[in-house]
């Protein structure tokens, strides 16, 4: 098991016991391997609200012409749905690879309580990467973050995909 990151605070409080965030984090990552499937970059994300998943998508940038289409935003959008509400409160969120600058304002708005990903994404993630928006002074709701849950499996479906693609 790789090591959550030591630069968030961690809540073990009441957060999900390590198999049920592990079954919550395989089920984004069966999203991750549907967009595989699909062409689509390898990202899956699911929501859950009080134990019940509310919300689940993969990567949809090239079947919907849409390059807002990440896994957060699509899922998030089906959670607010399924709510009724435009925030996402008590809501946590999976997802295989580091949000980037464009989702992570997206889980701000939406008052996310709880993020999970799985491989640190240098390039493109803006949690602990990039412009780590949630430390920054714009950023104002800012949820608990826990890296490198289910992360070598993330890791080895994005390599996998760009590896076939060279
Ligand atoms: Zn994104």
């Amino acid at each position: 098991m790789p090591s959550l990151r030591s630069d968030f605070s961690e809540n073990l409080g009441s957060a999900p016991k390590t198999a049920m965030r592990q079954s919550f984090m395989d089920m984004a990552l069966e999203e991750a391997r549907a967009a595989a499937a699909a062409g689509e970059v390898p990202v899956g994300c699911v929501i859950v609200y009080s134990g019940e998943v509310i919300a689940c998508a993969g990567n949809r940038t090239l079947t919907d012409f849409d390059p807002t289409a990440h896994a957060e935003m699509l899922a998030i959008r089906e959670a607010t749905t399924a709510i009724g509400a435009q925030r996402l409160a008590d809501c946590d969120l999976y997802v295989t690879l580091e949000p980037c600058t464009m989702c992570a304002a997206a889980i701000s708005y939406a008052r996310i309580r709880r993020v999970y990903y799985g491989a640190a994404d240098p390039k493109g993630g803006a949690v602990e990467n990039g412009v780590r928006f949630f430390s920054s002074s714009t950023c104002h709701h800012r949820p608990e973050v826990y890296g490198g849950i289910g992360e070598a499996e993330a890791a080895a479906l994005l390599q996998e995909f760009f590896r076939k693609l060279r």
